[in-house]
Order: structure tokens, then sequence, then C-alpha cells
């Protein structure tokens, strides 16, 4: 904190231990006991790490943290650290948002977007000693990884990509360039999609985890709004990449793609509704404790109704999205034999989750500083970091309207059974 002009008395109420008291009110009656004491657990952690971290370094240093409880993801099995699932990963995303909201997205980059391609890979069959050294680096915060689908011509057209894939003796050569890639410049591991042939993307898509040493540039980007967090324009030309390293070739990539599709877009809800109750909670401890006009503005209808708006939505928000997480992991997950009907469902909730939460994330911040006032905009309170992480939510892993495409072809579909 640069000045100081928040009141002691409403400062020293301002922390994450009270966030989590208001939260655990709120959310505990939507878990079952495991969940609980895996919140509980979480919570312990998050309260030895808030004062470790020191926000004028890049979130990476704390990696290797998260890496020792096996929060650099909790969708799969990784080591001994149970219990997890995607209503883990979603209950973790929450937490560390909650925590460093700058943080949780690297961690979500790095655990889930480059980490959970390893695990399909295995999950297929995979047997690459390469890439079992990878998955552990990942998942210990000893490196850091990024995947990198867009490219500064094809952003929600994504499949139509042109990073031109040549087949060789002894693995693939990569040429293309791709934006956007969080963690980029501070990444040792790119999980990196290009294609053989860019007039048939679907049947030739190829998905490798490539080293930075094989040749990769990152140049870091200007986004002023996590300036915490490394965002990069990455270069491929002629990367060499050995074929232990190519976890879905000739088309597979395509697949996998997708498959990483619903897990990536359910773990993108769970930091958004960490910025969302976070940001409503520090909002309540402040307007119940600021004082004008001779009473707490929290009383003033103005103040309180807005809120209360605010609760309605983000509990009826978290509701959906746990049922979401929780039939991904009966019926897909960990379903002896998968689902069809709840792989569509999900497939189609996961965007409408995305949608409806990452947008919710923007307006609760926004509604939350013009209830709280002017020391919301400061660095008094972690509001107005909240606010700027709060944009991110909306364009990663699919900007809004790419989300409302989906759905509105799950709509169309109708149109066949009337
Ligand atoms: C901070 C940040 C981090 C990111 N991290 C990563 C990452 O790690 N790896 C990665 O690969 N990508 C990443 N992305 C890229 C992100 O997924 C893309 O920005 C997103 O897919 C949209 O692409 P675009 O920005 O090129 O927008 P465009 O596709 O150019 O879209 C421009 C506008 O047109 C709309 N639009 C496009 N097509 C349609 C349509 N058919 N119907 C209606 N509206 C449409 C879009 O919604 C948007 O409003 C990140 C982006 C940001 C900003």
């Amino acid at each position: 904190m640069q000045e100081k002009i928040i009141a002691d008395h409403i400062l020293e109420k301002m922390t994450l231990d009270n966030v989590f008291n208001i939260l655990n009110d709120n959310l505990f009656a939507f878990l079952n006991q495991e969940e609980i004491d895996y919140c509980k657990d979480l919570q312990e952690f998050c309260l030895e790490l808030d004062p470790k971290i020191d926000k004028t370094k890049d979130v990476y240093v704390l990696f290797p943290e998260l890496g020792k409880k096996g929060y650099m993801q909790r969708i799969n099995k990784w080591k001994d650290f149970t219990p997890y699932g995607m209503k883990k990963e979603m209950l973790l995303g929450l937490h560390l948002s909650c925590l460093d909201s700058q943080l949780e997205l690297a961690r979500l980059a790095s655990g889930i977007l480059c980490g959970n391609p390893t695990f399909h890979y295995f999950h297929h069959g995979g047997e690459s000693p390469e890439v079992a050294k990878i998955q552990d680096e990942l998942m210990s915060g000893q490196k850091v990884g990024c995947i990198c689908i867009t490219e500064p011509e094809r952003g929600s057209d994504a499949v139509n990509m042109t990073t031109q894939c040549m087949k060789i003796d002894d693995g693939v050569i990569y040429n293309g360039e791709k934006v956007f890639t969080t963690n980029g410049p501070k990444a040792d591991y790119f999980a990196t999609y290009g294609v053989y042939d860019t007039s048939n993307p679907r049947g030739t898509m190829v998905q490798a985890m490539i080293k930075r040493e094989m040749g990769v540039k990152t140049n870091r980007l200007t986004i002023n709004a996590v300036p915490r967090v490394h965002i990069a324009h990455t270069f491929f030309e002629n990367v060499k990449v050995p074929a232990d390293y190519i976890l879905g070739d000739d088309g597979m990539g395509y697949s996998r793609l997708f498959e990483g599709l619903v897990p990536e877009r359910l773990g993108i809800v769970g930091s958004g509704l960490g910025i969302c109750w976070t940001a409503l909670i520090y909002g309540i401890i402040y307007t119940n404790l600021r004082r004008q006009f001779g009473q707490e503005v929290g009383n003033f209808q103005g103040v309180g109704f807005s809120l209360a708006d605010l609760l309605s939505q983000i509990s009826s928000a978290t509701a959906l999205s746990f049922s979401a997480a929780t039939i991904y992991d009966e019926k897909v997950l960990f379903a002896e034999k998968k689902s069809g009907a709840a792989e569509k469902w999900v497939a189609g909730i996961s965007s409408q989750g995305k949608y409806l939460v990452s947008k919710l994330t923007h307006k609760t911040c926004y509604t939350v500083q013009q209830q709280m006032g002017g020391i919301s905009v400061t660095d008094n309170t972690l509001v107005d970091e909240l606010t700027d992480t709060s944009k991110i939510e909306e364009v990663i892993g699919g900007a809004r309207n790419i989300q409302l495409f989906i759905i509105q072809n799950a709509l169309r579909r109708y149109k066949k059974i009337l």
C-alpha cells in the first residue's frame, strides 16, 4: 500500500480470514463433508501463504508453494494428493482467486491449460517418459507451462489455425506465430497446436509439448490489467519437436483440443466465482463498517439492496457451477462408462457457466466499487485488482460471444425434434 487513507478499524477487518468466514457461511451448505474438509485445508494454506505474497513480484515465485501441496491443479490425480476431480478443481480456483487473482490466472494456465494435456495423453495410453517428467515439473510448480492456440489472425476461429506442421523421420517441425500466450515469457513448456494441412485442420491437427530450448521465442505483451502475469507473442521458426513430445498426431490434436475445453472452461468458472465472492465480501465488510450521515452505509437501501442483488446472483451462479462440476465428475470423469448425454450437456453448460460467471465477475467488481466509493479504486483494498483481473476472465478461454455462439448452436439443433 503506497499511501493509507482507509480507517484502521476497517482495515483490520478487511482480512482474508474474514473473507473465508463469510464465504463459508454461504458456501458450506452447498458442500458435503469431504468437500468442506478440503476447503478448510485450502483456507489454512491460503492464510499461511497470504502474508508471504509480495505484490511487487511476479506470481511465478509462488508456484513451488502451490506445487508442494498439489495445488497446481486438482482435476487429475497427481502423486498422492487427494481428493481430486472437477469440483475440487473448481473449489481450488475459487479459493486461489480469494487469495490472489493474478496468481490464480497464471496457475490455471500452467496447471490446467498446459498440464491437463499431459494427463489426457497418459489416459489415452501414451508412454513417453519425457512427458511424465514434464508433468511432474509442471505439477510441482518447479517449471512454468502455457498453451498456444490463439494466433494473430485466428482468435475465436481457433480451429482454422495457420501454424504449420511438417512431419520428419523422428518428429515434427513447427512454423507459426501465436498470441496471448498466458505465462509465455516465463514458460519452460508450450502446449502447442498446429496442422499439417491448413485446408483440413480437423483431420491433421497436432498437439505437442514443446520445450523452450527447442527454439521457441517469446516477446512480452503489455497488458496493464494483470501486471504480475506475463503474456506473450510467441514464435515458432523451424522448431523441431522430437516424437517423444508429440501428444496427439494426425488429427488427434483436434480431439484433444476439444477434450480440454470443458475442464478448461469449468476451471475458469472456478476462478471467476472466487473473484465474485471476494469482491462482494470485501464490499459487505466495508459497507458494514463505513459510516456516513450517522450510520453504516450498508444500512442505506441504495447500498444494501444492490449487494443483496449481487449475493442472489452469485449464489445462483455458484449452484449452477457446482452442479455442472458434480455431473462432470459423476458421469464423465469418474464414470466406468462415460455418458454421452452427460458429456454433451456438460459441454453446453460449461459455456453457459463461463459466459454467466465471467460476466458476473465484471458486474460484481464494478457494482461493489460504486457501493464502496473512492476507497475501492485505491490500493487500500483488493477490489480494484479484482476488477482488473475480471477484464481478463471475460476474454480468456473464449470471448463472451463465442460462448453464446456455442450455446446458440445447441439451440439450433432443436429444430430437428420439432
Ligand atoms: C489476457 C489474455 C490471455 C489469454 N490467454 C490465452 C492463452 O494462454 N492461450 C491462447 O491460446 N489464447 C489465449 N487468449 C486468447 C483468447 O482466447 C482470445 O482472445 C479469444 O479467443 C478471442 O480471440 P480474439 O481476441 O482474437 O478476438 P476475435 O476472434 O478477433 O473476436 C473479436 C470480436 O468478435 C467476436 N466474434 C468473433 N467471432 C464471432 C462469431 N462467430 N459470432 C459472434 N461474435 C464473434 C468476438 O466475440 C469478439 O467480441 C488470451 C487472451 C487474453 C486477452
